[in-house]
């Protein structure tokens, strides 16, 4: 091909896309729009392609023919689209109407094109899901990558049922309850907090999977893996650091409970019981990040052996049961805490957050 042509494709080309871009900026599809390249070059989903499909959907450059009553009876928002196609308009997913605008005939099938939501690697996965889900009696539940895939293809296209299953799935790799925590940390904490940030449903496990990076000590280069909360948003890191010293700082009002009696109550033998530093601090020292696993060890001391007489045994295992509920319930306000701090919002930089916070992860460390 010689330069002249080659320049001339070219300018042929920037031209038809200036010519889309302008009908596009004027809100315009004109009917008789040249298909777009994505429109002209696209795959067949090697599974998903049914072949008496009546259905077509397009995302990025993957094609999809499917059963339109199947995904109807699942989805509102292919519902909605295919109400509008048929001339009633639905009017809680004003997507649909941009969507039937751009769809194009296809050997006398509808074809939809979704530009701006799911991937197709998504969308198949939600598919899958559709032909598998009975399988998932026996069979071992797909991966969380999977449930990823899932659960953003559900949520773009309204597949209530896969959304909740979806949810569920990443609501049950977390400990919601403070009674429900764990030795072992959830290798899934990062996953839950971007899953929370980006689904509202998923709120709820925002708190435990802060609790669970937060409460494994922070090293920037681990020589053991990762540091832990790689791939976390600069916000998100800075409000790590800061409920990891909040759950730090508990410690200090854990001690205080340990001591009845005396003048402090209850009605018992009257003496005076404290816990010996000692046996305090070897705990603390297992769980210097987790007053609530700490809290826990600390119940199931021999309180007898440690003269603590029955009233008083009562007494502080009630203290500790009211503190860790405490703590389990002031985590999501610590997190939020980071988020009223304006300078934390804007400022992205990392001096803010080592200089912020470095210097009282010292301090907690020597305490
Ligand atoms: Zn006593």
């Amino acid at each position: 091909m010689t330069e002249v042509q080659n320049a001339s494709i070219s300018t042929a080309v920037y031209s038809y896309k200036q010519n889309l871009k302008r009908s596009r900026d004027d809100d315009e599809v004109a009917v008789d729009e040249p298909p777009s390249k994505a429109r002209q070059t696209h795959v067949k989903h090697e599974t998903h392609w049914a072949l008496d499909g009546n259905l077509l959907l397009q995302l990025g450059n993957v094609r999809f023919k499917v059963h339109r009553s199947r995904l109807c009876s699942q989805s509102k928002l292919i519902q909605a689209i295919i109400e509008t196609s048929n001339g009633c308009p639905n009017k809680e997913y004003d997507t649909a109407e941009k969507l039937v605008e751009n769809k194009e005939m296809v050997d006398g099938i509808d074809c939809f094109f979704f530009e701006d939501g799911p991937s197709a690697q998504q969308f198949a996965a939600l598919l899958d899901c559709m032909d598998s889900a009975i399988e998932f009696v026996y069979k071992p539940l797909p991966g969380i990558e999977t449930i990823k895939l899932i659960l953003e293809a559900a949520s773009y296209f309204t597949f209530e049922r896969y959304e909740d299953f979806a949810i569920q799935y990443i609501k049950d790799l977390f400990h919601l309850k403070v009674e429900d925590v764990q030795e072992n940390i959830s290798p899934h904490a990062v996953d839950g907090i971007k899953l929370a940030d980006d689904y509202p449903k998923l709120v709820c496990v925002l708190a435990p999977a802060f609790y669970e990076l937060a409460r494994q000590p922070y090293q920037e280069n681990s020589p053991n893996g990762p540091a832990i909360g790689k791939g976390l948003s600069e916000l998100n890191l800075h409000k790590l650091l800061h409920l990891q010293r909040k759950l730090s700082q508990a410690w200090d009002e854990i001690v205080p409970l340990l001591e009845v009696g005396g003048a402090k109550g209850p009605d018992c033998c009257a003496k005076r019981h404290v816990l010996s530093l000692q046996t305090f601090l070897d705990v603390k020292t297992q769980h210097p990040f987790d007053p609530i696993l700490g809290i826990r060890q600390l119940k199931s001391i021999d309180w007898v052996a440690k003269k603590y007489c029955n009233p008083a045994i009562v007494s502080v295992k009630d203290n500790l049961r009211k503190k860790s509920r405490q703590i389990w319930a002031d985590i999501p306000v610590w997190i939020q805490e980071v988020e009223d701090k304006p300078e934390s919002n804007s400022n992205d930089s990392t001096n803010d957050v080592s200089s912020d916070d470095s210097e009282s992860t010292t301090g907690d460390e020597k305490s």
